[in-house]
C-alpha cells in the first residue's frame, strides 16, 4: 500500500525531508518496511506538494513513475524549501488506472490529500456515497480511484461547512461501514494543520519544539516517534499533537 509523509516546521528542503532521511519514502519506495500484506513496493509513481509561501496556494509535481527514477526531481528538490508539505509514494490497488493523475497528493483550494489504503468492494460498497457530492464533481474526478472519490467527498463536506477534522473522521467511519475490511490512512494538510486518520495502516508521528512529521513509517530510528494507535485522528499543528478514538 502507498506509503506518505506530511510536514509541518521551519523551510526545509523537498530533498531534506523525501530523500535524504536513511528511511524518508524514497527508501520507503523500494524498500518499505511496514506494507501489512498490502503490496511490496511502492513504484507506481509519487507525487510532491509544498507550500511555497503563507500565502499562496500549494504547488504540486506528480508522476507515474518510480519515486527513484526521476533525476529531475531528486535535483529539484534539493532546490526547492517550504514549510508545508505533503508527499505520497504509490502501490496502485490492483484494477486501478497508473497514470499521474491517479497519484497523491489531490489538491483542492489550500487542501493537499493522500490515501494510504483501498476501499473493499469497490465501486459497488460506495456508489451511495459517490452520489453525494453533485454530479459534476464525479464527472470531473482526476482519477477513477478509490482515493480521489474519498477526496471529492471530502471536499464536497469541507466546502458545504463541515470542520475538516469532522469532515476525515466521519468520512472513515463511514466507509468503513459501508465497506468493511476498507484501509482508510488519510492524511490532510492546508499548510497550518495535519490531519490524519489510521485505519488499519500504520502511522507514526516525530514531535519537535516547532516542528511535526506525520508518517506511514518513521524515515530514521529517533526514539523520538511514536506510533499512532489504529482507528485513531490525528491532529497536529507546529506546536502540538492531539489524537482522537474513531468512534463507529
Ligand atoms: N487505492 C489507492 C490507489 O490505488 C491507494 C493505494 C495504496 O494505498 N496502495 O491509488
Amino acid at each position: 500500500m502507498c506509503r506518505h509523509t506530511a510536514y509541518l516546521g521551519p523551510p526545509c528542503s523537498l530533498a531534506d525531508l523525501l530523500l535524504n532521511r536513511p528511511h524518508a519514502l524514497l527508501r520507503q519506495s523500494w524498500a518499505p518496511c511496514d506494507m501489512r500484506g498490502g503490496g511490496t513496493v511502492n513504484a507506481d509513481g509519487f507525487g510532491a506538494g509544498w507550500f511555497p509561501g503563507t500565502d499562496a496556494d500549494p504547488v504540486r509535481y506528480r508522476r507515474a513513475i518510480p519515486l527513484w527514477t526521476d533525476g529531475n526531481f531528486a535535483a529539484l528538490a534539493g532546490t526547492i524549501t517550504s514549510g508545508a508539505v505533503l508527499a505520497a509514494i504509490r502501490s496502485a490497488t490492483v484494477g486501478m488506472p497508473i497514470n499521474e493523475t491517479a497519484c497523491a497528493p489531490f489538491t483542492w483550494d489550500r487542501w493537499l490529500f493522500s490515501h494510504n489504503g483501498r476501499i473493499t468492494g469497490w465501486p459497488d460498497s460506495v456508489a451511495k456515497l459517490a452520489a453525494e457530492p453533485p454530479i459534476t464533481d464525479i464527472l470531473t474526478l482526476e482519477a477513477p480511484t478509490d482515493s480521489a472519490l474519498l477526496f471529492a467527498v471530502l471536499r464536497h463536506r469541507i466546502r458545504s461547512g463541515t470542520p475538516p477534522a469532522d469532515a476525515l473522521a466521519g468520512l472513515v467511519t463511514e466507509v468503513a461501514a459501508a465497506a468493511p475490511g476498507s484501509r482508510l490512512n488519510l492524511l490532510l494538510t492546508d499548510g497550518e494543520t495535519v490531519l490524519a486518520t489510521t485505519w488499519t495502516h500504520g502511522l507514526s508521528v516525530l514531535a519537535g519544539d516547532d516542528s511535526v512529521v506525520v508518517a506511514s513509517e518513521p524515515w530514521d530510528d529517533d526514539p523520538a516517534w511514536t506510533e499512532v494507535p489504529d482507528r485513531h485522528l490525528v491532529l497536529a499543528t507546529r506546536s502540538g499533537v492531539r489524537l482522537r478514538h474513531l468512534d463507529t
